[in-house]
């Protein structure tokens, strides 16, 4: 294909009376995302930039943009608030970005669900929600800063999970309406498994602008550390909580000795050398809770009620992928890995031969009816060979590991190629403009007519 100089200065001028900009430094923030945690995706997606960024308001403004990057078929990423692990957001192949952040109204708000434009971040729903007794299922440990449309377009877990387990899981999500790139832009509606079709698509099949979600009972969430001499302890005493059926939880994470350095703001409740459980617990049901913290011999060493812990940094900000974040910002050449090992028998297992090069930490969640650990272990970084040997060896032994060091959706989590999304994907996008390159079966299917 003959490649043409596309003019971005009259792109933008079509888009007259929706703020763009096309200043380079501001497209280089809106270009990338946490990527860095990953050496490998380091490496790959550093120098990858969009060209035009635009800041639609409303559905009837992302139409417009979708049209005119369809008749100049360029490509278009949309991005929440460009939190992503895998370069979810990141425009492989330049083009418009299209920043959500200013569609973040709550359409309407009611007992158990909610509308919502995509850009509104989730504490902020929240605050909204808990006046009425609600809140959201799950949200990651990015909770303050992401948007809810992110969430579904490239999340997947967090606190809320120990009940209500993945996003993907049938019921989690209710109702979405897209927008399409085909010539004419139509907006559609899916309902029920329709959704699927976009959930963890990395906005490859079509541009969300609104999403119906169910919410949960919100509780006062007292926060907790407890401490013990033992890892496995540690891990046991997180299954039988999250195996107690009469105490309600939100948050129940797992730290082997050596991560507990990297909480430096917490090192006055962290003995040198214990391992460290960091929890949300229902304030109403603290003292059964206890009960079981004096029969696994840990210790308390920090308890905050809901009132107490809204005046502090939340616990979940050294949870789920913040304890990434936390370890890298003392030492830069830690990396990571997404692991379900499902078991403790499997968890003991990795623990006894992690060594120096591997340091573990588990969150639990439900998955198929069960409580199971699933680990963002921290991984010493030395080659891509030597991580892909702990890769086949944790697989080896029956872990499942949804990779973080590669940009396409089926070579994560996912696996395997989605032939219904990628069919989808064929419909709505027929020219394959949305976030190109990230959809592996998609570009197997046709060969892509973007211009570059
Ligand atoms: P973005 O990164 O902006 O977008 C994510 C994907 O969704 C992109 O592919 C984008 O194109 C697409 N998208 C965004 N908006 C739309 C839309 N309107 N229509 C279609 N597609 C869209 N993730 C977890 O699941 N659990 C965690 O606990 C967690 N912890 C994290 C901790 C840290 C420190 C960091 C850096 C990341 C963490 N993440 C976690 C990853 C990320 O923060 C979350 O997945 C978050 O929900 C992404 O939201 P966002 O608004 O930043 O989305």
């Amino acid at each position: 294909m003959t490649k043409t100089k596309v003019n971005w200065q009259a792109i933008a001028s079509e888009l007259e009376g929706i703020e763009t900009t096309d200043n380079r430094d501001r497209l280089t923030k809106l270009s990338l995302d946490y990527y860095h945690f990953s050496p490998i995706l380091f490496e790959q997606l550093q120098d990858k930039r969009g060209d035009l960024a635009v800041f639609p308001t409303t559905e009837a403004e992302v139409v417009r943009v979708a049209k005119i990057c369809v008749k100049h078929r360029v490509s278009l990423t949309v991005r929440g608030a460009g939190t992503g692990n895998y370069g979810q957001c990141i425009p492989l192949k330049g083009g418009v970005i299209l920043d959500v952040s200013k569609m973040n109204r709550v359409v309407w708000l009611q007992p158990g669900i909610a509308c919502v434009q995509p850009g509104v971040k989730m504490a902020a729903f929240d605050k909204q929600a808990r006046a009425i007794g609600w809140e959201l299922r799950m949200a990651p440990s990015t909770y303050r800063t992401a948007t809810i449309g992110g969430f579904i377009g490239g999340g997947s877990v967090g606190m809320g999970s120990i009940n209500y387990g993945q996003i993907s899981d049938r019921g989690n999500l209710r109702r979405v309406r897209l927008v399409t790139l085909e010539d004419e832009p139509k907006v559609m509606e899916l309902e029920g498994d329709e959704v699927k079709k976009v959930l963890h698509a990395y906005g490859t099949t079509g541009i969300i602008t609104e999403l119906k979600i169910p919410l949960a009972p919100a509780y006062p969430w007292q926060e907790v550390i407890v401490v013990f001499d033992e890892f496995m302890s540690a891990a046991k005493f997180g299954q039988a909580l999250s195996d107690s059926s009469g105490i309600v939880k939100k948050l129940v994470s797992i730290h082997a000795a050596p991560i507990t350095a990297y909480f430096t703001s917490l090192q006055d409740y962290l003995p040198q050398g214990k391992h460290c459980v960091l929890l949300m617990v229902s304030e109403y049901d603290y003292a059964p809770f206890t009960d079981l913290v004096r029969e696994y011999d840990g210790e308390i060493t920090y308890s905050k009620t809901a009132a107490e812990a809204s005046k502090s940094t939340s616990l979940l900000e050294y949870t789920w992928n913040h304890t990434t974040l936390l370890a890298r910002k003392v030492d830069p050449n830690l990396t990571y890995l997404q692991t379900f090992y499902f078991t403790l028998e499997r968890v003991e297992k990795a623990y006894a031969k992690a060594g120096d090069e591997v340091m573990l930490h588990l969150e639990f969640l439900q998955a198929g009816g069960k409580a199971v650990p699933a680990a963002l272990q921290l991984i010493r970084y030395t080659t891509e060979d030597r991580l892909n040997e702990i890769i086949r060896d944790r697989e080896a032994d029956g872990a499942f590991i949804a990779n973080p060091h590669v940009y396409t959706i089926e070579d994560g989590g996912n696996k395997q190629i989605d032939l219904e999304k990628v069919a989808f994907k064929q419909k709505v996008d027929p020219y394959g403009l949305l976030n190109p390159g990230k959809m592996r079966g998609y570009a197997i299917e046709q060969k892509s007519k973007v211009k570059s």
